[in-house]
């Protein structure tokens, strides 16, 4: 065989995971032709998670990396869960994510005629036949795992009958559920999946794509590993549930007599704080538990998306995940950390103060508005500078001051100084309370003229610096403030008597007012293509870091009149959790 050379990209530092391993070695020993084209096979009844994106970008990547191809299909072989709203939202998540499918898009549903071919073929080998049983005496015969199951008294049908009556099913002379195909393999097998398994099954519903053209339907199993034939998919890369099904796909393809892929498993993703079962995910939303599945708190595609998650941190938390074969979690505060970072080096400042207090500077003169000078983003030059407002009335964070502060308190105290960022040293001279609530109301301060940020003579140090608005300038906005949807790291772990909905998070959305620079109001409204979509021109379009409190994305509900933001994540993960999840799997 012809030893062939491997595209240039392959070069990387990260050595191979053990499906690359196993495509290389393909490559190397010219399987296909040395082809490599694989697809991502999502089944229309959902909307995208976390999970979908993993294999998205473990699909398509491959496809990139090995110079290959990959194709989108949607395994659309159940019409009573199927929906176009569902397809629809998929392919948007697909491109969101940064890959294309270019021309190959395709359905199982295209294969409905394809598909009852193969069944054909089957009857006529003897290897399949039609089953009058009920499904309740189909499970009562099928046996356990360490017990046969008992052969259906249907199973000698001739072919001639077995034909007649598939046919028959077809032009929908029966009722749904009277009869179904089955194939003839073995009721004793240890392998549950190869007891005689239903091929097809009488429904007459409505399918998205094929309207009433059918009225029996291909299972899953027997759409999936054909439709891979059909495509001449060479890796056919799935999640380890499907290891046990991969004798029967195996079986198929040999009986059939057609183009066999090669499957290959890998471990779900899991993820801790979160649920991923498409079911559990719909229950949430109909339920009214989430406000619907781009609810910024979902571990949705569209929910990450609209949280102000970028393609470029999924994409990154999918590679340093890689890919595992056995089942795992992985910390939230990867992901976290992967956003966190991406928006670290592209989202601009802007101050904002979540829960201001009043600072009034006695010796600064009443009208004067100073325009200070402050740096978009210090991780990237280029961004350049912004100017703020600056008054003798602002808002800090009511956290910046103490009355009776501890020594380590660094922040604004009776008779002590803070640098307020972009502008001057102020220092606290007394305060102002409710006199009902005693909460305080207004910090009367004096600024050292001397210190103006940016000016030679304003060397002077002092141990905190705080972020600030001007009163008069500062525009009010609506703050989504999320927390995690869950309070248990594993919501699937569920107690006697409770279900995962016990373990909902009752403080996972607080909102509050908050105060932003000016410099936000251009650009706090997505564009109606961006509201549609999310897609971004610049990519970090909307994202912003509030200095010292995190990172924020517009909202799509945010009008020119009502601002909003949802806060993506915070400054900091309090225990750097991410950054020693992500050590971790470097070192693996
Ligand atoms: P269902 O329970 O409805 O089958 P599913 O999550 O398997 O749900 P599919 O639409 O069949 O959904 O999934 C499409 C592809 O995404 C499959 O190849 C599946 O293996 C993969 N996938 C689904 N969930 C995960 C996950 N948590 N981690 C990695 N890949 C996943
Ligand atoms: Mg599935």
């Amino acid at each position: 065989m012809v030893e062939q050379t491997l595209p240039e990209e392959e070069k990387n530092t990260r050595s191979l995971n053990f499906i690359e391993e196993i495509i290389e070695q393909d490559i190397r020993t010219g399987v296909n032709e040395s082809r490599v084209h694989t697809r991502f096979p999502p089944e229309p009844n959902g909307y995208l998670h976390i999970g979908h994106a993993k294999s998205i970008c473990l699909n398509f990547g491959l496809g990139k990396k090995y110079n290959g191809k990959t194709n989108l299909r949607f395994d659309d072989t159940n019409p009573v869960k199927e929906d176009v709203e569902y397809v629809d939202s998929i392919m948007e998540d697909v491109k969101w994510l940064g890959f294309d499918w270019e021309d190959r898009l395709f359905y199982a549903s295209d294969y409905f005629e394809q598909l009852f071919e193969y069944a054909l073929i089957l009857i006529r080998k003897g290897s399949a036949y039609v089953c009058d049983m009920t499904a309740e005496e189909m499970s009562e015969t099928r046996g356990t795992p360490t017990r046969p199951g008992k052969e259906s008294i249907f199973r000698n049908r001739s072919v001639e009958e077995n034909t007649d009556l598939f046919h028959r099913m077809r032009a929908g002379e029966f009722e749904d559920g009277s009869r179904v195909l089955r194939a003839k393999i073995d009721m004793a097998s240890p392998n549950m999946h190869m007891r005689d398994p239903v091929l097809y099954r009488i429904l007459h519903a409505h399918h998205h794509r094929t309207g009433n053209q059918w009225c029996i339907y291909p299972m899953y199993d027997f759409a999936h590993g054909q439709s891979d034939s059909i495509e001449r998919i060479t890796h056919s890369i799935c999640t380890l549930e499907f290891e046990v099904h991969r004798p029967l796909y195996d079986w198929f393809i040999h009986e059939i007599g057609i183009y066999a892929p090669r499957q290959i498993e890998f471990a779900r993703l899991n993820v801790t704080y979160t649920v991923m079962s498409k079911r559990k995910l719909l229950e949430l939303v109909r339920e009214g538990y989430v406000n619907g599945w781009d609810d910024p708190r979902m571990p949705t595609i569209c929910g990450l998306r609209r949280r102000g998650f970028t393609p470029e941190s999924i994409r990154n938390f999918a590679d340093i995940i890689g890919v595992a074969k056995r089942d795992n979690v992985i910390d939230v505060s990867l992901l976290e950390y992967c956003i966190r970072e991406d928006l670290n080096k592209r989202a601009n400042r802007l101050m904002a103060v979540l829960n201001p207090v009043k600072v009034i500077i006695d010796n600064y003169p009443d009208d004067l508005v100073e325009e200070m000078e402050a740096v978009n983003n210090p991780e990237d030059e280029s961004k350049g500078k912004r100017k703020m407002p600056f008054s003798k009335t602002l808002f800090i964070e009511r956290e910046d001051f103490m009355e009776d502060p501890p020594n380590k308190f660094f922040r604004l105290a009776p008779g002590r100084e803070v640098r307020l960022k972009a502008a001057y040293i102020i220092r606290c001279e007394s305060v102002v309370k409710d006199p009902e609530t005693g909460e305080i109301t207004e910090i009367h301060c004096t600024y050292d003229p001397q210190t103006k940020s940016g000016m030679p003579e304003s060397n002077r140090k002092v141990k905190g610096t705080l972020h600030w608005v001007s009163e008069k300038q500062a525009v009010k906005a609506e703050i989504r403030l999320y927390d995690r949807l869950f309070t248990k790291e594993n919501p699937d772990d569920i107690e006697e008597g409770k279900t995962y909905k016990d373990y909902l998070n009752a403080d996972s959305l607080k909102i509050i007012t908050a105060l932003i620079e000016p410099a936000v109001s251009g650009s706090a409204v997505l564009d109606p293509a961006d509201k549609s979509a999310g897609y971004e021109k610049d990519g970090v379009s909307g994202k912003y870091q509030f200095e010292r409190t995190g990172y924020f994305s517009v909202d799509k509900d945010s009008t020119p009149q009502h601002l909003v933001f949802n806060r993506v994540v915070r400054l900091k993960d309090s225990s750097s959790k991410g950054e020693k999840v992500k050590e971790n799997f470097t070192f693996l």
